[in-house]
């Protein structure tokens, strides 16, 4: 039977444009007939568990939120970084409203400055993807697609896990140097295969001279082993583009101790853009 409470659920609090128009996604998302996503207000629950940070990775917790406030989103983990950020402002005006005040370190003197934004004034400059999304390198073009939550999460986990074994290292040091230098070996090992693997998931395709396209996932590995940095820096440096695109999160900061002026931005880390 259905739930008759039903009807008295919260209610969208905010129809948005994703940066994706929902390209990139298995299953596209939901959209009005204005081709516009809706998005909730947290739950209690939804609060309640963001305050546990023992319970928290970033990862986790941005799924979380895609999940409940924009449930029009069919997984949330396809959700590209650049809609969960607009999904993540635009779930926190509707939440809490127009006000965010963030602190900034300042990279000089470590004194930290509060900023204050309106939400809705970031939400009015939502921008759509750039919609040419290769780059092309030497005759080849290769067709990229952003990041997206789920390949986040793994690099968080990996990047967690590297603190960890740091901390593990510093406390205990019990482990013999030699013991020490072979786990931070290994792990950076693991870093390394970890970042070729990422940008082989942003791959679609690989458009060759001739017309033909190579798609699968080894060849791609292999020509990817195969680059010079600077063709790899220029794949990492547009998918970075197509991640950060939705978003206008720029800001000029101020130092208030010695006045250091430097340009920074919005973090986007869940647990602190809702903490
Ligand atoms: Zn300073």
């Amino acid at each position: 039977m259905e739930n008759p409470l039903k009807q008295y659920f919260r209610a969208p609090g905010a129809f948005i444009k994703l940066p994706s128009k929902g390209m990139f996604y298995s299953v596209p998302p939901k959209l009005s007939v204005e081709g516009e996503l809706a998005i909730y207000p947290m739950t209690a629950e939804d609060e309640l568990w963001l305050k546990n940070p023992d319970a928290l990775l970033n990862g986790e917790a941005l799924k979380r939120i895609v999940a409940s406030c924009a449930p029009d989103i069919h997984n949330p983990e396809e959700t590209t970084i650049a809609d969960a950020d607009v999904i993540m402002v635009t779930a926190r005006f509707v939440t809490y409203g127009d006000d965010l005040t963030v602190s900034s370190e300042c990279p000089t003197c470590q004194e930290n400055t509060d900023y204050s934004f309106k939400l809705p004034d970031i939400i009015a400059n939502i921008r759509e993807m750039p919609a040419e999304t290769f780059v092309n390198i030497n005759e080849l073009k290769v067709f990229l697609k952003p990041s997206t939550v789920a390949l986040q999460t793994k690099q968080g986990v990996a990047a967690l896990q590297y603190r960890m074994l740091l901390n593990k290292l510093a406390v205990e040091n019990k482990e013999p140097e030699e013991r020490q230098q072979e786990l931070l070996k290994s792990f950076a090992h693991n870093v390394t295969t970890m970042q070729f693997e990422t940008l082989r998931e942003n791959i679609v395709k690989i458009e060759m001279p001739d017309g033909n396209h190579v798609s699968n996932k080894d060849h791609v590995k292999d020509w990817l082993k195969n680059i010079k940095k600077v063709e790899f820096d220029a794949l990492n440096s547009k998918i970075d583009d197509l991640n950060n695109s939705g978003t206008d999160i720029d800001y000029n900061a101020e130092c208030r101790a010695c006045s250091h002026k430097y340009n920074t931005r919005i973090s986007m880390d869940p647990i602190s853009f809702f903490g």
